[in-house]
């Protein structure tokens, strides 16, 4: 088991091209052992974005504070504190901050899929990795 503080967790700039305004802290993931799943923390700032893109996973993400905008495609679903939100996978998909206040949010990956495996991708994860 791991108990710990989110802050205490150094967040990197998220540098993947087409990131803009983006950090990330790996909360949890391989790193700890955990065999499935990593836990991300995203921190857009206001106008920022993290990168368009599409994987072969899928992402779970709970929004924690901050309002915004999830494009599925070209298609922009509003976001507000508390939303969920199912990226299937292969949905091309963007979180911007659309909001005056920084916006945060948690988004879970699964490290395996398939059997096969998969990491997180770069544009979320602080591992390296391919999208
Ligand atoms: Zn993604």
């Amino acid at each position: 088991m791991k108990v710990n503080h989110y802050r205490t967790v150094e967040s990197q700039p998220v540098t993947k091209e087409g990131a803009h305004g983006c950090r990330v802290r790996g909360l949890v993931g391989p790193a700890d052992g955990a065999p499935n799943f990593a836990m991300r923390e995203f921190e857009i700032e206001p106008g920022g974005y993290t990168p368009r893109h599409s994987h072969p996973y899928e992402h779970e993400v709970f929004v924690l504070e901050g309002a915004g905008e999830v494009y599925e495609g070209d298609t922009a679903h509003p976001l507000r504190a508390g939303d969920v939100i199912y990226v299937a996978p292969n949905d091309v998909h963007q979180f911007r901050n659309t909001g005056p206040e920084r916006m945060r949010f948690l988004c879970m990956v699964p490290n395996s899929a398939a059997n096969a495996p998969v990491t997180a991708a770069p544009e979320c994860s602080v591992a390296t990795g391919k999208s």
